[in-house]
C-alpha cells in the first residue's frame, strides 16, 4: 500500500467512520489481459517472450522503453503483486456496486496506463478494467476524472464507445503531462482543459455545469469518479488551488444524482494532504461531519503544526478566465 493510502486508511479508522469494508479479490493475469496487451503483460512477467516475438528494435529502444517501464514507471520487486491487487480491487468494486450506493477504492484510479504501455506512475489501468467489468451489467456508464492530469488512458480505451462517456477536468498547457485533452473528441469524450491556479468556487461552477450537461446526454446508470487530488493547494506536482472542501463539494454534487457511484483514487503527491482530503471525501459519502482536529494516529506528528483536517488555499495566482469564458471555449 502506498504511503498516502496507508495514511488515509489510518485516518479513516481513527475517525471511526461507519463504513463497510469489502475485501478486494486479487485479479488474475487473464483478467489483466481483458484490456492490456500480451506484450505488455509479458514484459512484466518475463521479458523473454517479448524478445522472441520480435516486436521491438533493440538498437533503437530497449524493450522496457517501448513499454514505458522506465523512469517514473521503472519495474520494482513487487510489481506483479502490485498490479494484481490494484486491478483486482477496482474489479471487485465493479462486481459489488450492484448491492451498494457508493464504493470507494483509494488505491485505484491509475488512469494513465495504456493497453501496451505504463505511464505516469500507472502500471495497470484498473479504471478501464473496472469499467469493462461494469459493462457486463450496465449499458450506459459515465466516467468523470477530476485528477489534475488528463485521463488519457481511460479516454483512449473508450473513445470509440458510445456506452461509456468520459469527462476529464485537467490542466492542458505546453509541457504539462501528459499533453493531451485539449479538445472534446465527440459527445461521448468530453475534455475540460483548464489553466493553473483555479480555486474552488470557479472549479465547482465549471464542474457542476459541465457534469449537469454530460449527465443529461449520457443518461448513465452508473458513475465512476477518478478522484485524484493533485489539484490540492501546494501539491508538488499539481498546480491548482483547491481544498478538501472543494473536492467534497464535487463528490456531493455527483452523489446527489442518486446514481450508484464507484470512487477511485489517483494522483496527489503530498501524502498528508491526500489523506486529509480522501478521509474528508469518505466522511462526506457516509454523511459524517468530521471534527476539525485530527485524532491521534501513529503518524500524528506529520499533521503538525495545526493537526487539522483542513487543507488551506494558497495565494497562487489564478490564470483561468471567467466561468462563462471557460464553458464557451469548451463548447467551441
Ligand atoms: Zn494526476
Amino acid at each position: 500500500m502506498t504511503r498516502k493510502s496507508r495514511l488515509t486508511h489510518d485516518l479513516i479508522a481513527a475517525y471511526k467512520l461507519p463504513i463497510e469494508i469489502i475485501e478486494a479479490q486479487k485479479a488474475t493475469i487473464t483478467e489483466l489481459m481483458e484490456y492490456h496487451s500480451v506484450e505488455y503483460i509479458g514484459a512484466i512477467y518475463s521479458t523473454k517472450e517479448l524478445e522472441s516475438e520480435g516486436i521491438y528494435d533493440p538498437v533503437e529502444k530497449t524493450p522496457l522503453e517501448y513499454l514505458g517501464l522506465v523512469d517514473d514507471c521503472a519495474k520494482f520487486t513487487d510489481i506483479k503483486e502490485h498490479i494484481l491487487y490494484i486491478a483486482g480491487s477496482s474489479i471487485t468494486a465493479a462486481r459489488a456496486i450492484q448491492d451498494h450506493d457508493v464504493i470507494i477504492n483509494w488505491q485505484g484510479g491509475r488512469h494513465h496506463a495504456k493497453k501496451s504501455k505504463a505511464a505516469g506512475f500507472c502500471y495497470v489501468n484498473d479504471v478501464v478494467l473496472c469499467i469493462m467489468q461494469l459493462q457486463e451489467d450496465y449499458q450506459r456508464i459515465l466516467y468523470i476524472d477530476i485528477d489534475i492530469h488528463h485521463g488519457d488512458g481511460v479516454e483512449e480505451a473508450f473513445s470509440c464507445s458510445k456506452s461509456v462517456t468520459t469527462c476529464s477536468f485537467h490542466i492542458c498547457e505546453p509541457g504539462y503531462f501528459p499533453g493531451s485533452g485539449k479538445n472534446s473528441l465527440n459527445e461521448y469524450t468530453i475534455n475540460v482543459p483548464l489553466k493553473p491556479g483555479i480555486q474552488g468556487e470557479k472549479f465547482l461552477a465549471v464542474f457542476t455545469r459541465v457534469v449537469e450537461k454530460v449527465m443529461a446526454t449520457a443518461n448513465p446508470q452508473v458513475i465512476v469518479l477518478q478522484c485524484g487530488v493533485d489539484g490540492l493547494a501546494r501539491d508538488p506536482l499539481g498546480g491548482w488551488n483547491l481544498t478538501e472542501v472543494d473536492y467534497c463539494n464535487c463528490v456531493d454534487y455527483i452523489l446527489r444524482s442518486n446514481m450508484p457511484t464507484i470512487i477511485l483514487g489517483g494522483g496527489g503527491y503530498n501524502p498528508v494532504n491526500v489523506a486529509k482530503c480522501w478521509t474528508s471525501v469518505t466522511a462526506k459519502c457516509v454523511g459524517v461531519d468530521l471534527p476539525r482536529d485530527i485524532p491521534e494516529i501513529d503518524d500524528w506528528p506529520l499533521f503538525a503544526p495545526d493537526y487539522s483536517i483542513n487543507v488551506s488555499k494558497s495565494n497562487q495566482k489564478d490564470y483561468n478566465e471567467s466561468v462563462d469564458s471557460i464553458l464557451c471555449s469548451i463548447s467551441n
